[in-house]
């Protein structure tokens, strides 16, 4: 174990250190601390984290789960925003050595020179207890920027953890669960109540682990078109999909171009974005792509 058992996770000593620093939270950065040892235990076990791994944390907050991670890991970068946090950090982290703080807005950091400097730019998994206000540019952030990822675990509102898990023909898909999917293989680890954390956060929470893929699972050769492609079909939810790309005149999709590639697939003209599948949306791009090309 690299560094003493951790001391946070708890009411207790949650309150005493807060009191201690008179923080006041900071509503704008979505700071909910963690307060339940087992849910702690829960997400460094849903990570599969070992002393191999080097950990990326964002919010680190008061360092609670920074303490469990840097115990269980070879070391952690914990991103955190918020100045007020710092001093507290650098004396609930005192005892770990493998810890490094980075007082910055995690959307501004190059993450790929982080991963560089601190792991020789080899994969790292993050894990977080996300800020909810910004989980969908952080996580989309980080695949869309090909930062060298084993995994990601992090805390999310449960209704987005069940987006991204979403399948074909349910209320919660849409193009979250297609660009997460794209990536990432979806699992969900534990559903969290309220009570686990100090405030209570105004919704429910859920454990998300996305397994990286090394490879997406559909060859697509236009990827910026797929996704423009899906964005719009479902910005339009009861449209048919050709319906809603002939509303989006710039993606350069005719009606006639959907229709016919829709039925050299044998797919029904008619289909919906919300029935397709991450394969048919990408022979669907395949295909318009080579129309277009052509005309
Ligand atoms: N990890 C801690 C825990 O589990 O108790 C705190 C989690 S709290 C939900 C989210 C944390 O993210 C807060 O500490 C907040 O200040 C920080 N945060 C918010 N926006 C951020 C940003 N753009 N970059 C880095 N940290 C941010």
């Amino acid at each position: 174990m690299a560094g003493p058992v951790p001391t946070l996770g708890n009411p207790q000593s949650t309150i005493e250190i807060l009191n201690k620093y008179r923080f006041v939270f900071q509503k704008k950065y979505g700071q909910n601390f963690l307060i339940d040892s087992h849910v702690l235990d829960k997400i460094i076990k849903a990570a599969k984290i070992t002393e191999e791994d080097y950990i990326v944390e964002i919010g680190p907050g008061i360092g609670t789960m920074t303490q469990y991670l840097a115990a269980a890991a070879k070391g952690v970068a914990a991103i955190e925003i918020d100045r007020a946090l710092i001093p507290i950090l650098q004396d609930t982290l005192s005892g770990y050595e493998n810890v490094d703080l980075i007082n910055e807005d995690v959307l501004k950091v190059d993450l790929e020179k982080l991963v560089e400097e601190k792991n020789g730019g080899h994969p790292v998994k993050v894990v977080a207890n996300l800020p909810y206000y910004i989980t969908t540019p952080i996580i989309m952030g980080l695949f869309e920027k090909r930062v060298p990822l084993k995994s990601v675990t992090v805390m999310v509102q449960k209704e987005v953890a069940q987006r991204m898990q979403a399948g074909p023909g349910t209320k919660d898909y849409g193009a979250l669960s297609l660009a997460v999917q794209y990536y990432a293989s979806p699992y969900v680890a534990a559903n969290v109540p309220p009570n686990c954390f100090l405030p209570r956060p105004g919704v429910g929470s859920a454990v998300i682990r996305l397994e990286t893929y090394e490879e997406p699972p559909v060859r697509v050769t236009d990827e910026r078109l797929m996704f423009a492609v899906i964005r719009a079909s479902f910005n339009q939810r009861r449209k048919t999909l050709q319906n809603g790309l002939s509303h989006v005149p710039e993606l350069g999709i005719s009606k006639e171009m959907t229709i016919k590639a829709l039925q050299e697939m044998g797919i029904s003209e008619s289909i919906r974005g919300e029935a397709m599948t991450l394969q048919e949306f990408a022979e669907f791009t395949n295909r318009v792509e080579r129309m277009r090309n052509l005309s």
